[in-house]
């Protein structure tokens, strides 16, 4: 199977927010039409979204179970995960039971009232912020990252294919070979950068006193 780094947790997410999201929105709206061909065709468009995207989440919540037990982190970082964590168990089973409930009103050719409704957009709400703290994991911690971007000053320039000016004065093509070279060099911050999270991973963090333990 292809590396993906660090674990395909980022890759099925963005179809559990997008897909129940949209079955949120598109539930609410659907009360908005009068009765009719319309309003019916958005319910079952809606439903749709909603098994596809509760069955991407049980791949989402598995994918994320496995990372939380495995990637590379330090104190701060565990009690961050820990809080995203919290708020995804709570949205995965208020998703089941409105799941469940979906389930149910499909098999008897009910409609939906406000409450089926008000809870799927409450849940929706619950995922937003249950994404919003995954993304603070990496972007604000840098949860899972290879390396971190150098910052080169005013001297920077972005015209790819043309001739890049480092800080260090070499220069490289980015679309031809001179990549291979340019890895190569010892001491270069890339390389510098791997062996530190290398280092990283292979010492294992240490907790304050009360942390709670992973497994917990
Ligand atoms: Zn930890």
């Amino acid at each position: 199977m292809i590396e993906i780094v660090p674990n395909w947790h980022p890759i099925f997410v963005h179809f559990t927010v997008a897909l129940l999201i949209i079955a949120a929105a598109i539930h609410l709206l659907s009360h908005f039409l009068p009765k009719g061909d319309a309003a019916n065709q958005l319910t079952i468009v809606a439903r749709w979204n909603l098994w596809f995207g509760v069955g991407f989440t049980l791949l989402t919540v598995a994918a994320g179970w496995y990372a939380y037990n495995t990637v590379a982190h330090d104190a701060p970082l565990h009690i961050a995960m820990n809080v995203h964590r919290n708020w995804a168990m709570a949205t995965f089973a208020l998703l089941l039971g409105i799941a469940g409930w979906e389930y149910y009103l499909s098999r008897h050719g009910s409609g939906k009232g406000w409450l089926f409704t008000g809870l799927l957009v409450i849940a929706a709400g619950l995922l937003l912020s249950t994404a919003w703290h995954g993304g603070e994991l990496v972007y604000r911690y840098g949860l899972g990252v290879m390396s971190l971007p150098k910052p080169e000053g005013p001297g920077h320039t972005h015209e790819h294919g043309e001739e890049a000016l480092h800080e260090d004065g070499h220069t490289h093509s980015h679309d031809d070979a001179a990549h291979d070279e340019h890895d190569a060099e010892p001491g270069h911050a890339t390389s510098a950068a791997e062996s530190a999270v290398a280092a990283t991973k292979k010492a294992r963090h240490t907790h304050p006193p009360g942390t709670p333990p992973h497994n917990d």
